[in-house]
């Protein structure tokens, strides 16, 4: 057996609790995740100062990717500090104020032989990873983490990377009509009375 160094940022017991079901993406965005923490020179986010731009969308598999960033990094989406630019890509942009930013993607010859495991014969008849046998799921798991950084990641340094990101605010009121609360970026007047989106009829 070939030794192996990378078996060594498999994720702690209650990321795979917390995302509940073993599959091989979950660890290999915390593999990913860990590595961009590795060439920033980071450690997990505890604030507001680290974030994360996925070039994933919606609609196609392999977003369990994001659970394991999240986890990785605590660039969490409660924290605002994750987003998605839905160009259906398998990267992400790792952005650390001081140390700036690191774009990964995942190389397309390491997707295709991810892809040949049984796991995903199972994942295209419609099975969902729960009910997956276990050492179908284990072997799809060990493989990727026996295959080595350059082989997985494509790794790109972005010294220009600028991040938009809004100004935060406290301040909020109460909407006219349903009386709820609604963050002042999102009021909207009507007849000199504030209302939230929904209560406003406001059309896009
Ligand atoms: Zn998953
Ligand atoms: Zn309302």
């Amino acid at each position: 057996m070939k030794s192996n160094t990378n078996l060594g940022i498999m994720p702690p017991e209650w990321a795979w609790e917390f995302h509940g079901h073993r599959c091989p993406f979950m660890p290999l965005g915390y593999r990913m995740a860990k590595l961009a923490m590795k060439e920033l020179r980071i450690e997990h986010e505890k604030n507001h100062n680290f974030f994360v731009s996925l070039e994933l969308g919606i609609g196609h598999p392999q977003t369990c990717l994001i659970d394991g960033i999240q986890i990785a990094t605590g660039a969490t989406y409660g924290k605002s500090l994750i987003e998605k630019t839905f160009w259906g890509k398998l990267a992400a942009t790792f952005y650390s104020p001081k140390n700036r930013a690191i774009r990964i993607a995942l190389k397309p010859e390491f997707l295709d032989e991810l892809g040949n495991h049984e796991f995903f014969a199972y994942r295209k008849k419609g099975v969902e990873p729960s009910e997956i046998p276990d050492e179908v799921t284990n072997k799809a798991i060990t493989w990727m983490y026996e295959q080595p950084d350059e082989k997985v990641f494509k790794i790109e340094r972005l010294p220009d990377y600028k991040l938009a990101k809004p100004k935060s605010s406290f301040n909020k009121t109460k909407c006219a009509k349903c009386g709820e609360y609604v963050f002042e970026r999102y009021v909207r007047f009507k007849d000199n009375k504030p209302y939230c989106i929904p209560c406003s009829e406001y059309e896009k």
